[in-house]
């Protein structure tokens, strides 16, 4: 079959890899323009204080919605923006976006609002990251103390001294740091100790069967501990039941993100929904 067409027919995909492949190249197409064309929107998740069921904070996590493809899952785009560098102007772009956002909530009357923007390595390591940071804490006017950056764990763990340098340059701002699905990458806690980290994030894998899986229930506990001993916060994704919350909250987990409190919703819904439980004359997500 594929010899009627000719000696330079390369015919090494299988259907299924053929298929993924023109997929790829949909997306990769897609997202070079997605900035350009506005396709690109930020939603927020709640970030819960779980002593008083307060919102405390706001994740920004990105959406594209493409009239070709449809709404592309950022597990999907964001691995393939990080390979071919579109990451830059998209993650510039976030943070900025996120930025200008958290100064008009601190404005509109939740001063103390955090907000956590999650930042790949290739950005974090591009030439002339820390003067971007810069300029955008600038032309924003946030109060760096109220941004908090989600890193891999992948990213600490490569002990690079330009990565060193780099978190002490945005600690030195005020800025926060969060190791983001903390857990998943092996890496040991205590080695942490050497850099200057605020939070970790207990990875969604461990909190979705505690607490029945006894495994899962007892990794956690021992992240927690072992995090408290080293007077770093924690804060656990994937809260979608009582269950789980109870499990947290008894072992002091500081604070708590999930389907239970409230998925990632566009900026309007956030809006309201700060304006019901933020922590001053707002309601508890509890009950
Ligand atoms: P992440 O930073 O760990 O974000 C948490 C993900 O878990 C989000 O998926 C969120 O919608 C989802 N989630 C939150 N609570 C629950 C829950 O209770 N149950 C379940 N099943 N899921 C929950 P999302 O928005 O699809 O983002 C996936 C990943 O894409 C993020 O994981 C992050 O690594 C990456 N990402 C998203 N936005 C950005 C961005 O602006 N920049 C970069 N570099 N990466 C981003
Ligand atoms: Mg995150
Ligand atoms: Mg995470
Ligand atoms: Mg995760």
């Amino acid at each position: 079959q594929a010899k009627q067409h000719g000696s330079n027919n390369f015919r090494f995909f299988s259907k299924g890899m053929n298929r993924m492949a023109w997929e790829r190249i949909e997306i990769e197409t897609g997202l070079r323009r997605a900035l350009d064309l506005q396709q690109l929107a930020l939603h927020y998740q709640p970030q819960v204080d779980l002593k008083t069921g307060h919102i405390i904070g706001m994740e920004a996590l990105l959406r594209w919605e493409s009239p070709e493809l449809g709404r592309v899952s950022p597990m999907r785009f964001i691995p393939l923006a990080e390979e071919t560098g579109l990451i830059l102007p998209i993650g510039n772009w976030v943070l900025e976006s996120a930025c200008r956002q958290a100064k008009a909530w601190h404005r509109a009357g939740f001063p103390s609002l955090r907000m956590a923007v999650n930042i790949s390595a290739r950005q974090f390591k591009q030439a002339g990251f820390i003067d971007r940071l810069d300029a955008i804490i600038q032309r924003s006017g946030i109060n760096p103390e109220l941004l908090e950056m989600e890193l891999t764990e992948s990213l600490i763990m490569e002990k690079s001294d330009e990565t060193l340098m780099t978190l002490v340059d945005i600690k030195s701002r005020g800025i926060k740091l969060a190791i983001d699905d903390f857990g998943t990458g092996y890496s040991m806690l205590s080695y942490l100790k050497h850099f200057p980290i605020d939070r970790i994030k207990v990875d969604r894998s461990f909190v979705r069967d505690i607490p029945e899986n006894t495994d899962d229930a007892a990794i956690t506990e021992a992240i927690i501990a072992m995090a408290h001993s080293l007077k770093i916060e924690v804060i656990a994704e994937g809260i979608e039941t009582r269950e789980q919350l109870a499990f947290l909250k008894d072992r002091a987990c500081e604070e708590g993100q999930g389907y239970y409190f409230g998925r990632p919703v566009p900026v309007e819904t956030a809006a309201e929904i700060l304006a019901q439980q933020y922590p001053r004359g707002g309601s508890s997500l509890f009950d």
